[in-house]
């Protein structure tokens, strides 16, 4: 990928570009320039992607005339509180930033919820640009709208919606993320093309299965020497340009989640209850990946999916090295924390099933006992 790959969204009537390039950090002053007149800016990063990234970043704007102030929240996700809140908006209000002054979330997911969050409330809303690091943040996080923090009765239960004026995305800064990180943002792009993108999904099988993208099971081979590093960073650049298009059509259909937002939480239904009963043992991405094991199960015992569109669905994401099987949780209880999840609706557990490779329906129909067997089969 040479050149940029530009995205457009059009979320509530605001329109912004997202885009893909590598080595976009250290130009990231131009692109500033070209979306905002303000000589300051604001950076909220965390503690491990600041020390890496935030000096390219101010160095960049520097060499542009911007003057920018950087905010470090603590990296992991119970940091992601409003208590944390509080030094980010000091920080902010003490370099004296105005109205116009952009903030530029540099980080994952974390950091992209919360500096939109800050940017959401601070002077009642300043420009806010994302610039994500992880591959979730790229190809979910950034795009969409939705900021906040978490509380201790449930995650993301404080926030806002505050629409970026633009997401920048240098594909290069995942040559240093944690491999179950990248698994994860995996598992989010393996769900986009199940629900939205058949052909998507077969692109991803044939490229898990070739090894040369340092994706699939050979990976460990894969992952040595520069040009194979390379070669897994192009492929990369190219799935994000792919699934941010995906997630962003389906935010500009549904802004609010009234409807077919909902299908971006196929796997999530199963997985957030995995996910609260595991207490956080597996990552978010495993999570998504059991649950959307968990979910073709149920989709293909009411017959509304083949068994050979199942095992295609389990066989890549197993190839991806997630997690299809293995659970060592006590079923029911798994069971009883979906039926406490905030999103049941009238007490009927809303699922997203696919009923083909890149086709999703709601179901909140779906008897007890498939929802039991669909659990247990993860074992
Ligand atoms: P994260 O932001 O916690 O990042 C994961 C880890 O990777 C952290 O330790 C981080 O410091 C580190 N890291 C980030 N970039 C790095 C890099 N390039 N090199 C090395 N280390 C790096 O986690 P995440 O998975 O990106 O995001 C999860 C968060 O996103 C959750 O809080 C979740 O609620 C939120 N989320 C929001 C949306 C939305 O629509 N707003 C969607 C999905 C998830």
């Amino acid at each position: 990928m040479a050149d940029a790959v530009v995205v457009p969204a059009n979320v509530l009537g605001v329109r912004y570009d997202i885009t893909i390039r590598r080595g976009l950090l250290g130009e990231a002053g131009d692109m500033f320039q070209a979306l905002s007149r303000s000589k300051k800016a604001a950076i909220v990063t965390d503690s491990h992607v600041g020390p890496r990234y935030a000096g390219a970043l101010v160095e960049s704007l520097r060499k542009s005339g911007v003057e920018a102030i950087v905010a470090t929240i603590p990296a992991g996700e119970d940091n992601k509180t409003l208590a944390n809140i509080s030094p980010v908006y000091d920080a902010l209000l003490g370099a004296k930033i105005e109205r116009t002054t952009p903030v530029l979330a540099l980080g994952g997911g974390l950091v992209g919820d919360m500096a939109g969050f800050v940017a959401a409330t601070v002077l009642r809303g300043l420009p806010f640009i994302q610039v994500p690091t992880t591959l979730l943040a790229m190809v979910d996080a950034s795009v969409g709208g939705k900021t906040g923090v978490n509380h201790w009765t449930g995650k993301n239960l404080i926030g806002a919606f505050h629409q970026p004026i633009a997401v920048l995305i240098d594909p290069d800064v995942l040559a240093t993320l944690p491999e179950r990180e990248i698994r994860g943002g995996l598992a989010e792009c393996i769900k986009h093309d199940i629900i939205r993108d058949a052909e998507g999904f077969a692109a991803m099988e044939r490229a898990i299965a070739d090894n040369g993208t340092g994706i699939g099971p050979a990976s460990g081979h894969a992952r040595h020497g520069q040009d194979a590093r390379a070669t897994r960073i192009e492929y990369l650049a190219n799935l994000v340009a792919h699934n941010v298009a995906i997630k962003a059509k389906v935010v500009e259909a549904d802004p609010f989640e009234k409807g077919e937002r909902a299908h971006l939480n196929f796997g999530h239904t199963f997985g957030h209850a995995i996910e609260t009963i595991s207490h956080y043992d597996y990552s978010h991405g495993e999570c998504v990946a059991l649950g959307m094991t968990a979910a073709v199960r149920a989709a293909t015992d009411l017959g509304m999916i083949d068994e050979a569109s199942r095992r295609r669905i389990v066989a890549l994401i197993e190839k991806t090295g997630l997690p299809v099987r293995g659970l060592r949780l006590d079923t029911q209880a798994v069971v009883e924390a979906m039926i406490f999840d905030k999103k049941v609706k009238g007490g009927r557990i809303r699922f997203v099933l696919p009923d083909r490779i890149g086709h999703v329906v709601i179901r909140d129909d779906v008897p007890p006992e498939i929802v039991t067997a669909a659990v247990e089969s993860l074992r």
